[in-house]
């Protein structure tokens, strides 16, 4: 992994928090594609192929939804959701179209460091494994190849959402409560995240064809948090 400076495209239509966050991007060494719509963050996203995207969700021209489906269709690239609703449903909209993490607004430039590079260290991290595989038969992880395969299909999983799963597969059986999937997986420590992995696991037991119901490899633990068990039989509990 080079030590390039990192890409990242900033999508927001208020200009002076356009402006802040990029000033306080730049400081941190960061190139930054300011962009003022939804349009334009498509364009600019297909040009200039960054590192990370800064998603406000309401935009003009095409909405941060929007924006975001658009990308998810084609790339893997971390997006960061902006969001000036307080409604946790509405703050998850983004984790459910694929984001990888949401900031509400007003929020800390600080923090929104902090979270850019738990998440580019994560995208890393993934990028670096050594050559690893686990095999449970009808579930493959491909740890090198950052690749699953569940009943024989390849499935196409966010970086976070691989990262998810490797931690529960590496050690099948063992309960991991939210609180620890949230610094694992995310990569920090702020309270009051653990219904950003619920919903992460949802949108991975969806994408890996886990029914929620019938269970067969990611197991809620209730009031907890999850353990994956290869072991059990589909549809036993
Ligand atoms: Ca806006």
């Amino acid at each position: 992994m080079s030590e390039d400076a990192k890409t990242i495209l900033l999508v927001e239509d208020e200009q002076a928090v356009r402006s802040a966050v990029q000033a306080y991007l730049e400081r941190e060494n960061y190139v930054v594609i300011p962009v003022a719509d939804g349009q334009a963050a498509v364009k600019a996203f297909e040009e200039e192929n960054p590192d990370l995207v800064i998603l406000d969700l309401i935009l003009p021209k095409l909405s941060g939804e929007r924006v975001c489906r658009t990308i998810r269709e084609k790339s893997d690239t971390p997006i960061i959701m902006l969001t000036a609703k307080t409604e946790v449903e509405d703050r998850i909209i983004g984790l459910e179209l694929g984001a990888d993490d949401y900031m509400i607004k007003p929020f800390s430039p600080r923090e929104l460091i902090a979270r850019i590079r738990a998440i580019l260290r994560r995208v890393q991290s993934a990028e670096e494994m050594t050559t690893e595989r686990l095999d449970y038969g009808d579930i493959i992880i491909d740890l090198s190849g950052h690749k699953v395969i569940a009943r024989g299909k390849e499935k196409d999983l966010t970086a976070s959402e691989f990262k998810l799963l490797t931690t529960l597969a590496k050690s099948p059986g063992r309960v991991y409560t939210r609180t620890e999937l949230v610094e694992r997986v995310l990569g920090y420590d702020f309270e009051g995240f653990e219904r950003t992995i619920d919903s992460h696991v949802k949108n991975l037991r969806s994408k890996i064809g886990d029914d929620p119901r019938k269970q067969r490899w990611i197991h809620t633990v209730h009031g907890i948090g999850y353990r994956f068990d290869p072991h059990k039989e589909e549809g036993s509990y």
